[in-house]
């Protein structure tokens, strides 16, 4: 089936909330099952939601802020243990430069099942903005985003469609280049205007990103505690005139 659903696992951050989970996305891209983000709580999402973990064939990670990362090593060993299952089919790991360390680093702590387990080979990319990677039903293209010193977005395209999704940043030239008429922009919301802490963005420079790039339809995502999503919306609505929605926890989306 030639369909690209997005389910929000997570549109919280590292300052979650009963109501919101820390950074996690599921694409189901045809029959390819892929993960962006797997912060802390991402599992118990994961039980929550119709997606069955044990199906994921491909995860990617924006950064290495716990937020984003957290979950991983508990996927793997769910892959791993689960009684009953006995996972064969490759786990593609793909993130930015210093990703292959940050998981020899956990498997020295963790154990050798982490990364060279007999039941199920794991693929592990490190990925440079610009260099696209494909797979049979989509590919992905890395932009660099201004967060962390490596921070990726992806842009991924299947079956004529494009999402693109900003992990976390701040605004930049290259955040346009990745949006750009993007079908669906999952935009990072992070603070109200005028309170933006570090490097993320808010519900102004959201819209003014969507409306530069010519986005066709905006979900705004990522929000502290302190941004309140519909006035988030409202307020990116008055800079952008496509469709914007808020995320939040288990809602999904046909694109
Ligand atoms: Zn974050
Ligand atoms: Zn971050």
């Amino acid at each position: 089936m030639n369909s690209l659903t997005l389910t929000v696992l997570g549109s919280g951050t590292c300052a979650p909330t009963k109501e919101r989970s820390c950074a996690a996305y599921h694409l189901q891209i045809g029959s390819a099952s892929v993960l962006m983000d797997v912060g802390f709580g991402t599992m118990r999402r994961l039980t929550e939601s119709s997606v069955d973990y044990r199906q994921i064939d491909t995860v990617l990670i924006s950064h290495l802020h716990p937020d984003h990362v957290s979950d991983l090593v508990p996927l793997i060993m769910a892959l791993t243990y689960t009684p009953g299952f006995k996972r064969e089919k490759p786990l593609h790991l793909l993130g930015p430069q210093g990703f292959k360390s940050f998981l020899f680093a956990m498997q020295s702590h963790y154990g050798k099942w982490l990364l060279d387990h007999k039941n199920f080979k794991k693929i592990i990319t490190e990925l440079e903005p610009d260099v696209s990677q494909s797979f049979d039903e989509w590919q992905v293209q890395p932009h660099a985003m201004d967060h962390t010193e490596l921070s990726l977005g992806y842009r991924i395209s299947a079956f004529d469609k494009v999402i693109a999704y900003t992990g976390d940043t701040a605004f930049s030239a290259k955040v346009l280049d990745l949006l750009d008429h993007a079908d669906l922009a999952l935009i990072e919301c992070s603070f109200p205007d005028h309170h933006v802490i570090g490097k993320h963005l808010s519900p102004t420079l959201a819209g003014q990103i969507a409306d530069k790039a010519q986005c066709r339809r905006v979900l705004l995502t990522h929000f502290y505690p302190v941004m309140e999503p519909e006035q988030a919306a409202r307020i990116c609505r008055t800079q952008f005139n496509g469709p914007v929605e808020s995320a939040f926890d288990l809602m999904s989306v046909e694109i």
